[in-house]
């Protein structure tokens, strides 16, 4: 009879096997194949600069990370 309060957060889980997890250009579909910069907005949120190498179209994503450790 013990209560286990228990909170697993999972923050935007990677739905992306091995192998698929680049972006890709939202104007030409190319691929992209290294981040120009990348920018931690929060503690665990981090955003990616990103620049077409065929089209020169730049954007910007944002990825949640794992947390390491309870503080
Ligand atoms: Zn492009």
């Amino acid at each position: 009879m013990s209560a286990v309060a228990e909170v697993l957060s999972t923050v935007a889980p990677d739905s992306n096997p091995r192998g698929s997890g680049l972006p890709t250009c939202p104007v030409c579909a190319d691929s992209m194949v290294a981040a120009e910069a990348s920018a931690y907005l929060t503690d665990n949120v981090i955003s990616y600069l990103w620049t077409c190498d065929t089209c020169g179209y730049g954007f910007v994503t944002k990825h949640a990370l794992k947390r390491f450790a309870c503080n």
